[in-house]
């Protein structure tokens, strides 16, 4: 996540504060810091929309998309806190005037969203559920905002719904509705300002390369970048991430490595033949080749290596002076994806050297194997990863512990949709009980 993202989000959230601590002379504290709770509990959620509908320029304020989602579920997490105190908190204010029906209503109503917001962000954050039904049941989080919001229309205030506070709290909101909107209605209809066909597939060991041909303008994209891509199959449908594992190039040509995972990328591994049409949005993605002379120590797990293959394809024209150690995990010996391409970089480039880690037959690759090559280059290398997350926060910690500093440790996320650690709260909670 980027600082000036995280300074802005903060900096929105706190502005209400000051109107609100304006208005402390006049109305019970305790009853204004439950509405200002309401209040960023509404901002949050509106950024939070704002920062799902994907807008240019979103990336170099924020970060990558997949730091942009972990904003994303932290800011519904904050205001589901917000929300839960602003509930708990009476917000109430005597002397305002006289209750209308319309009043009532509006307090009925925001118990409907309340409710509901906290069981949508609770199948959010239980991953176990699966993705298909938990984006299912997603698209409706827009609704119980908007219930939110009518709420805080008809509601009781303190202040007049023209206000500069008011107005400043309705931006969040409109915003975050026309971006909810924006979502469920537009974005995953238009035809794609991208349109590709398939023209080659290569058959590896449980995955699957695929080149694309623009058909009319190509997409622009960075090394190491990802994009959506939805295929014109009634099965395939339904747009997923996948990395440009090819590097930028004239032609406008995309390569992107399937892995046979799931539901969707079994029946795409299965069902992929060329002409097939494509729908390509993006890029999106900052996991890029690290412009250093110090040494590189990349280590991709499994199909996380295609975000290094899009680096090594473009190599020259990204970093002539690079000096690099790719450490590559695979499960077996047999058709591995680019193990063929890489080991005949590392044979023509002493400044690339690969190691490919037979985790069937030697265990799980861990910060030993590294160590033992790099220990003494710690304090200066740049480590870049993409792979498990369990992996990634075990390598993080035992490297940095070993010198590697934590802001030279890259990571790439290959899950858009993350925990909070609910689980691991509630196996701690249990053994304390127990
Ligand atoms: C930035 C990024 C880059 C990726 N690059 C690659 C790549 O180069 N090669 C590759 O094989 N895979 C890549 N993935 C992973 C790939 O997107 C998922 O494996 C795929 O979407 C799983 O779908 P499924 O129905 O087969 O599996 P499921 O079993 O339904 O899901 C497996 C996992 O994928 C996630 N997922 C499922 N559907 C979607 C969706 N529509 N959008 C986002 N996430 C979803 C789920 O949260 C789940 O954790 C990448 C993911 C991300 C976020």
């Amino acid at each position: 996540m980027r600082l000036p993202g995280l300074v802005l989000i903060v900096i929105v959230l706190l502005v209400p504060s000051f109107w609100f601590f304006k208005l402390a002379g006049q109305y019970p504290a305790v009853a204004l810091f439950s509405q200002y709770l309401g209040a960023a509990a509404l901002i949050a959620m509106g950024m939070a929309q704002i920062l799902a509908a994907r807008l240019p320029g979103s990336e170099m304020v924020f970060g990558g998309l997949d730091r942009i989602y972990l904003l994303h579920k932290w800011l519904a997490v904050f205001a589901m806190v917000c929300l839960g105190l602003h509930d708990v908190i009476d917000a109430e204010i005597d002397g305002l005037g006289r209750e209308t029906l319309l009043m009532d209503i509006a307090e009925d109503v925001g118990e409907i969203a309340l409710y509901g917001l906290l069981i949508l962000v609770f199948v959010t954050l239980t991953t176990f559920i699966p993705y298909i039904y938990w984006r299912w049941s997603h698209q409706f989080i827009g609704v119980f905002f908007a219930l939110g919001v009518f709420h805080y229309l008809f509601i009781q205030k303190p202040f007049h719904i023209a206000d500069p506070l008011s107005l400043y709290i309705l931006f969040f909101c409109v915003a975050g509705i026309l971006s909810y909107l924006y979502m469920v209605l537009i974005y995953r209809r238009i035809p794609g300002p991208a349109r590709y066909r398939v023209s080659e597939t290569i058959a590896y060991e449980g995955a699957t390369e695929i080149v694309l041909t623009p058909l009319n303008k190509a997409i622009r994209h960075r090394a190491g970048q990802f994009a959506f891509f939805g295929f014109d199959q009634p099965e395939l449908a339904e747009i997923h991430p996948f990395t440009i594992s090819g590097a930028p190039s004239d032609s406008g040509e995309l390569r992107i490595c399937v892995k046979a995972l799931g539901r969707y990328t079994r029946a795409l591994t299965k069902q992929i033949k060329p002409e097939m049409p494509v729908r390509v949005f993006g890029a999106f993605g900052r996991f890029r080749l690290p412009q250093v002379k110090d040494q590189q120590i990349w280590i991709g797990a499994g199909i996380g290596i295609t975000p290094f293959m899009a680096w090594v394809r473009s190599f020259d024209a990204a970093h002539p002076g690079h000096r690099v150690h790719l450490y590559y995990s695979v499960r077996s010996d047999g058709n591995v994806p680019f193990v063929n391409e890489l080991r005949a970089l590392a044979d023509g480039d002493p400044n690339f050297q690969l190691t490919v880690h037979n985790s069937g037959r030697q265990g799980r690759l861990t910060a030993t194997d590294i160590l033992r090559d790099h220990e003494p280059h710690m304090a200066t290398a740049y480590v870049s990863f993409c792979g498990p997350e369990a992996l990634a926060n075990q390598m993080r910690s035992e490297l940095v512990k070993a010198g590697l500093k934590p802001s030279r440790f890259l990571n790439e996320e290959f899950e858009i949709r993350s925990s909070i650690g609910l689980l691991k709260i509630a196996q701690w909670l249990l053994k304390r009980i127990r």
